[in-house]
Order: structure tokens, then sequence, then C-alpha cells
């Protein structure tokens, strides 16, 4: 599926050094085993090494045949906008030299909202992916034109003293809308279930016989780097909003920003992780490989950036 056989040379949109975009999470955490090598065969100690360093095998990805020949063809030319493209249109958000029947599409199991700096260049940003492969379920915002956000049915993913795990995000969406006045919703211990705090003198809540998921309607990450990602974060509108940490990830993007740790995840992965945790601990349900394709172009790209890594000796 993965392998170095692309032969990319310096292709400016996937360069390595200046093509940084990261979402601004998971600064404490251990490596995860997803983003483990499978070492297979034998090589050369380069060859081994960079097996080593990619991390994004054992997806359950659709066919990046598709990726290879329009690669092979090179850039074309955006029909919306004219610019000159590969694979999608990151101005656009849509495809360019790839046909919509050729991508996988995927059905998220909650709306996710994306908001983007307005000084980021949008061919930095791994948001467009995520739109692309799940348009139905997927919206992107430049800020600050943002929506108003019901605070008590939005999360936010964003690092931060008063985040909790998305394993406990739900409760805390619960508890908001059980005792309105209940502002702050920081990390604490396990707790017992609403409804047998308050014993059975009141009507069952709305979201005990609702969906798993309820009260949750949307998800907002913020898709811009560390340094823009903090104003955006202290805005108002999102202020209020309980926070979701990715506690359990490390980041498996092929560029790492200059001074920073390499555990802030491309908006991408912020996704994608995401929606596996939630799938495992709030559906409650094994995780499949549902959302794999989330990462079918990032995969691609990262197999891409590495091999030209190595062409170029910087491994
Ligand atoms: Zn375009």
């Amino acid at each position: 599926m993965l392998n170095s056989s692309f032969g990319l040379s310096a292709e400016p949109t996937f360069s390595q050094d200046k093509s940084v975009n990261m979402s601004s999470l998971d600064r404490h955490q251990q490596r995860s085993p997803g983003c483990r090598d499978k070492t297979t065969g034998a090589g050369d100690s380069s060859a081994v090494r960079e097996r080593a360093r990619q991390p994004l095998q054992g997806l359950k990805l659709a066919s990046h045949a598709v990726l290879e020949k329009a690669q092979q063809r090179g850039r074309v030319k955006c029909s919306k906008c004219g610019g000159s493209r590969m694979f999608f249109c990151y101005t656009c958000c849509s495809l360019v030299g790839v046909g919509v029947e050729e991508i996988p599409l995927i059905q998220l199991p909650v709306k996710i909202d994306i908001i983007k700096h307005p000084n980021e260049t949008d061919g930095k940003s791994t948001a467009v992916h995520a739109k692309i492969l799940a348009p139905n379920d997927v919206t992107i915002y430049t800020y600050p034109c943002i929506p108003e956000f019901d605070r008590e049915k939005v999360v936010l993913v964003f690092p931060g003293p008063q985040a909790v795990s998305v394993q406990d995000m739900l409760q805390c969406l619960r508890d908001r809308s059980t005792n309105r006045s209940h502002d702050s919703c920081g990390p604490r211990p396990k707790r017992l279930r609403t409804e047998e705090v308050q014993g059975s003198t009141q009507s069952e809540p709305e979201w005990v016989s609702g969906s798993r998921v309820a009260p949750l309607q949307k998800v907002v990450f913020i898709d811009s780097t560390w340094n823009q990602t903090n104003k955006i974060s202290t805005d108002e509108r999102l202020q209020g909003l309980v926070q979701v940490e990715l506690k359990t990830r490390k980041t498996c993007f092929w560029r790492s920003q200059k001074g920073k740790p390499d555990t802030y995840l491309a908006t991408i992965e912020a996704i994608y992780y995401f929606l596996k945790d939630f799938h495992q601990q709030c559906l409650g349900l094994e995780y499949g490989g549902e959302y794999d394709n989330l990462l079918f172009f990032y995969s691609f790209l990262h197999a891409v950036i590495n091999t030209a890594k190595t062409a170029a000796g910087r491994s």
C-alpha cells in the first residue's frame, strides 16, 4: 500500500520545512501504538530506518493508485480558481485531477467545524482533507467569521488545564444542561451518573432516552500554527466551550515545527484520533477502521515526504 517508490523531488506544496500547520495538541503524551512501525522484511539500515519513520501503516485505506497516477501527471489547473494544484484545491476545497468517485467518502458520527486562521496559507492546512473526504459532516470557517456555539452542545478540541478527556466530555455537557449554573468543567475524579446523583425525583433528562452521544452536536477544531492558535482559542465565543484534550496520541506528521515538540497534531490527525476515541469511548463500539480514510491523502503525502527526505539524505 504505502511504499517508498514515489520518487518525489522537491515538490513545493509538500516540502517539509515551510509547510507546517499544526493543531496544538498533545504536549504530554507518549508515542502511541498507532505511531509505531511495523517493520517487515530486510533491507539496508537506511531502508529499515526509513520504515521506522512510517507510522501510518496498518490503516484500512482506499487504494492510493488514483493518487499515484495523478502525481505522475503532475499539477493541473483548478477549474474554479485557476490555481496550479495536485489532488485537490486547498482554496476551493475541491478535487483537481481526481474524480470524486475515485476517493473514499466518509460518514462521521458527529458534525465537525474547523476554524482556520486567515493568515494561514491554505496550502499548509490539512483541514481541507477532512472537508473533501467527509463533505457532509465538515464545515470550515475562517476566523473571525465563526458561528455562535451552544455551550451545552458543542465542545472544542484544545489542550489546557480545564480540558477533559473524550471519555468525560459527554458527561461534562450533560452536567451543563442539567445544571445551567454550573459554569466550570475541569478534570475531576470519576463520579456517579447524573441520574443517580439526582435520584428518581426528577423526570428522566432528555439525553438518557436520546442517542448515546446526546447532547453533543458538534466538535470544533482550530486549524492554525501554534502562535495563532492561542489567539483563536481565547476568543470569547470559544472560551465558554467544554475543552477536550487528546491525551494519548503523538503526531505522525511529517513536518515538525521548528522549536516545537513533535507532539502537535496536524488537524486531520487530531480529527482522526478524536473520532477513534469517540467511537470506542462514547459510542461504545469496537473500532474497525471506520475513519481511517480520513488519512487517505495524509498517509500518501506522508510516504511521499519520507521518500523525498530519504532521497535528500536527510534521515
Ligand atoms: Zn481552486
